[in-house]
């Protein structure tokens, strides 16, 4: 990892001069920009002048911005954006302009966001109300690891299937930036967890992070591993963040009435599925969860994140920083995450 980082260091920044029409309140900043959908190579390096904040928002000088899959997503194309775009929806920094209406919030205090617009920008906009206000203690770069990926552990292990001690939770992906927390998340709440990897170097961090038993599925069969793990009944719930490739196994290592959480799209998005399957293979439950749906509201936001700066500031949530890019590098950081060679957290510096 250490040499692909240093490699991807290497590779140079490309600088294009374009601006958008958003009103300027002063020169611009850099950020990355797709303005066409592709892959890492449409990602562009350019500046783009600071919005101001419209009421309700609040603007803020990024001092670290997370990168998540999900940017991946509005990149290629398999997430619809509008075009040109800046990326990135998650970000720690400091308020530099409040818009009308906004009270919670004032210059210089520190925020993080898991809803920011163009995160990957100097400085960006957020709505005040998906904001929350980072801890003395906690750093940005901490704060930035944790809001996306963070909230969404916290949503999946404490309400889409609120884990009670002693059930049984498969963990795809355990080594990854929502894997790692939710491993520690469900061991918090007194579940019994088995994780899947791609690497053995990555079993030891899913191992670390309170899994009980660790399949490493690029060469071991998953279900089996759920079925020795559960005496052939079957996990209660299965937090599924890889979709293409793992969904049949993951519907089939399931118990009666158990649930399948199919987060996300790590290896491409889940074909169609016929609701007479989940009868078939047992009543099972399916969801396709997303974030926006379990932060709706401020206090729910709020709530969740504090949450996590309490388990943080008393020891019993590690947040894993695997690799940090300047934000010049983001391409880089794509390729990282994309090609599986990151673990936790990939952060992006301005
Ligand atoms: P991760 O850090 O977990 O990286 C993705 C991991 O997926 C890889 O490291 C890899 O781990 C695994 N993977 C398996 N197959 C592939 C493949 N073909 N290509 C790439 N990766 C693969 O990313 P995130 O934590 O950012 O996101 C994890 C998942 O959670 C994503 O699907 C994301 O979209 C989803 N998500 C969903 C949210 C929601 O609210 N619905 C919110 C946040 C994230 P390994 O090598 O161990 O297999």
């Amino acid at each position: 990892m250490r040499f692909l980082v240093s490699l991807w260091s290497s590779v140079s920044a490309v600088l294009d001069l374009t601006c958008s029409a958003r009103s300027l309140t002063h020169a611009g900043v850099k950020s990355i920009r797709i303005h066409e959908n592709g892959g890492p190579e449409k990602l562009v390096f350019e500046d783009i002048p600071v919005p101001a904040p419209a009421a309700g928002e609040i603007r803020l000088r990024v001092e670290a911005a997370g990168l998540n899959f999900i940017d991946t997503y509005k990149r290629s194309g398999l997430y619809a954006v509008a075009l040109p775009h800046t990326l990135g929806q998650e970000a720690a920094g400091v308020v530099t302009a409040v818009g009308a209406g906004v009270v919670d919030f004032r210059v210089g205090d520190r925020v993080a966001s898991a809803a920011v617009t163009g995160a990957c920008a100097e400085e960006a906009l957020a709505p005040a109300a998906q904001c929350v206000p980072v801890p003395a203690g906690v750093s940005s770069q901490l704060a930035a690891a944790v809001m996306l990926q963070g909230l969404t552990a916290h949503y999946l292990a404490c309400d889409t299937w609120p884990l009670r001690a002693g059930e049984t939770a498969l963990v795809h992906a355990a080594a990854g930036g929502v894997g790692l927390l939710l491993v520690q998340i469900a061991r918090k709440r007194g579940a019994r967890v088995l994780a899947t990897v791609g690497t053995d170097e990555k079993a030891v961090l899913a191992r670390e992070a309170g899994a009980e038993a660790v399949c490493v599925y690029s060469r071991e069969n998953f279900t089996e591993a759920a079925r020795a793990f559960t005496g052939g009944r079957g996990m209660d719930v299965v937090y599924d963040g890889v979709g293409r490739e793992t969904f049949d196994g993951s519907i089939a290592s399931l118990r009666p009435r158990g649930l399948l959480a199919s987060f996300g799209n790590a290896s491409g998005p889940v074909p169609p599925v016929a609701p007479l399957l989940l009868s078939q293979k047992g009543s099972l439950f399916l969801t396709r969860p997303t974030l926006a749906h379990y932060v709706a509201t401020t206090a729910e936001l709020r709530a969740r994140a504090a949450d996590l700066f309490a388990w943080i500031a008393d020891g019993s949530l590690c947040v894993r920083i695997g690799a940090t890019f300047p934000l010049a590098r983001t391409a880089d950081a794509h390729r990282a995450l994309e090609s599986r060679a990151t673990t936790g957290k990939v952060l992006l510096l301005p």
